[in-house]
C-alpha cells in the first residue's frame, strides 16, 4: 500500500509517498527558515500562511517524482500534533480534503513518533527494543522503545530542549537562526578548554536534563569577557558550549542503556545532525560496546518521509487506526506517553 505523508507542525512543509513494499518513493520539503530568520524564531501566523502557499506544489512534486497518481494512494498520514495549532490545521485539512476526494482513510500521526521511528528508514536500521534519544527543537527525551507505540519515558528536560539551548546560545553569540548548525560550525574554530561551562544535572542520578542554565552561562561568560566582537573568543565559547551539552547528552545516553540493559541507541530529531554529538557517541559506542543509529541526515529535522513511514507502521500494527472521519482535529499539545500501541 502507498501511504501519503503530510508534515506541517512547525516551519517545514513536508510531503512524502511511502510504499510498504518498495519503501520510500519520493519526498518533497520546503523549509521556511529564511522567512523566520529575520525574527530570530518561528512566527506562527507566518508559518501557517506559508504552509498554505507551499503544500499543493509540494504534493505535485512528490507525486511527479514517484510517478504515482493520487488514486494509487491507500491511506493518508498527517501530523496531528504536537506543534503550532495553525500550522497543524493546514496539513490536517489538506489530508482530510484529499481523503474525502479519494474516499481513502486518514491516520493522525504523532510528530515525535515520526522522529522516533525515522532511523528505521535508514539503510541499516535498528531492531526493537532500543533506547531512543529524541533531541529536537522542542523536546529532549530518553525513551525505551519496545515497538511501535510502546514507548516508556525514561527521562526528559525539565526546562529548555537541547535544540532550544543551541538556538538560544547561538543567538547570544550573534549567530543566525536556527543557531544549532551555526554554533556547531563556529565551535570547530574554538580552542577546547579555554572556557568551561557547567554540565547541568550530569550527576543527578536520573535521566533528566536541564539546559536553561547553560544558556545563562554562555551569557555571563560573554559578559565577563566583554568581547562580543572578538571572533576567537566567541568560537572558544561556542566550543565550550558544545562540549558541555554533548557531554551531558552522551553520558545520559550511556546511563539509559545501562539502566535498560539494551545495546542499541537511536538518536532522532534535529540535534541528531550535530557532528560533535555524533563523534562523541561514536567514540563512546566503540568503548562501551553499544551501537548507535541515526536517521539519514536529511530526515533528522522535520520532513514528510517520517510521517508517511510512521503512518504506515501504525496501519500495519493496527489497521483500526485508519479512519474516515474527515472532520479534522489537531492536538497542539500531545504527550507521547498517551499513544497506545493499538
Ligand atoms: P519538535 O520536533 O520538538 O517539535 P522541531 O521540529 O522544531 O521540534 P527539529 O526540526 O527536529 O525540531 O530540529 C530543529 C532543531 O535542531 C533546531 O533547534 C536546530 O537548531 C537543531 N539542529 C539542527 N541541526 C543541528 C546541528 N547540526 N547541531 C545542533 N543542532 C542542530
Ligand atoms: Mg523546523
Ligand atoms: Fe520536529
Amino acid at each position: 500500500m502507498i501511504v501519503l505523508g503530510i508534515e506541517s507542525s512547525c516551519d517545514e512543509t513536508g510531503i512524502a509517498l511511502y510504499d510498504t513494499e518498495k519503501g520510500l518513493l519520493s519526498h518533497a520539503l520546503y523549509s521556511q527558515i529564511a522567512l523566520h530568520a529575520e525574527y530570530g524564531g518561528v512566527v506562527p501566523e507566518l508559518a501557517s500562511r506559508d504552509h498554505i502557499r507551499r503544500i499543493v506544489p509540494l504534493l505535485e512534486q512528490a507525486f511527479g517524482e514517484a510517478s504515482v497518481v493520487p488514486g494509487d494512494v491507500g491511506a493518508i498520514a498527517y501530523t496531528q500534533g504536537p506543534g503550532l495549532a495553525g500550522a497543524l490545521l493546514v496539513g490536517s485539512s489538506v489530508a482530510s480534503s484529499i481523503g474525502m476526494a479519494l474516499g481513502k482513510p486518514l491516520v493522525g500521526v504523532h510528530h515525535l513518533e515520526g522522529h522516533l521511528l525515522s532511523p528505521l528508514l535508514a539503510e541499516k536500521p535498528p531492531v526493537f527494543p532500543f533506547v531512543a534519544l529524541l533531541v529536537s527543537g522542542g523536546h529532549t527525551q530518553l525513551m525505551k522503545v519496545e515497538g511501535v507505540g510502546r514507548y516508556e519515558l525514561l527521562g526528559e528536560t525539565l526546562d529548555d530542549a537541547a535544540g532550544e539551548a543551541f538556538d538560544k546560545s547561538a543567538k547570544l553569540l550573534g549567530l543566525a537562526y536556527p543557531g544549532g548548525p551555526e554554533i556547531s560550525k563556529l565551535a570547530e574554530a574554538g580552542r577546547p578548554g579555554i572556557f568551561r561551562l557547567p554540565r547541568p544535572m550530569l550527576h543527578s542520578r536520573d535521566l533528566n536534563f536541564s539546559f536553561s542554565g547553560l544558556k545563562t552561562a554562555v551569557l555571563t561568560t560573554l559578559g565577563k569577557e566583554k568581547t562580543r566582537e572578538n571572533g576567537q573568543t566567541k568560537a572558544d565559547i561556542a566550543c565550550a558550549f558544545v562540549d558541555a551539552i554533548v557531554e551531558v547528552l552522551a553520558t545520559k545516553c550511556l546511563a539509559a542503556l545501562r539502566q535498560t540493559k539494551l545495546d542499541q541507541l537511536v538518536v532522532a530529531g534535529g540535534v541528531g545532525a550535530n557532528r560533535q554529538l555524533r563523534d562523541a557517541l561514536g567514540r563512546m559506542a566503540a568503548q562501551k560496546h553499544f551501537r548507535v543509529f541515526y536517521p539519514e541526515l536529511e530526515f533528522c529535522t522535520d520532513n514528510g518521509a517520517m510521517i508517511a513511514f510512521a503512518g504506515a507502521m501504525r496501519l500495519k500494527q493496527d489497521p483500526g487506526a485508519a479512519h474516515y472521519d474527515y472532520g479534522f482535529t489537531v492536538r497542539p499539545r500531545w504527550p507521547l506517553e498517551e499513544l497506545a500501541a493499538g
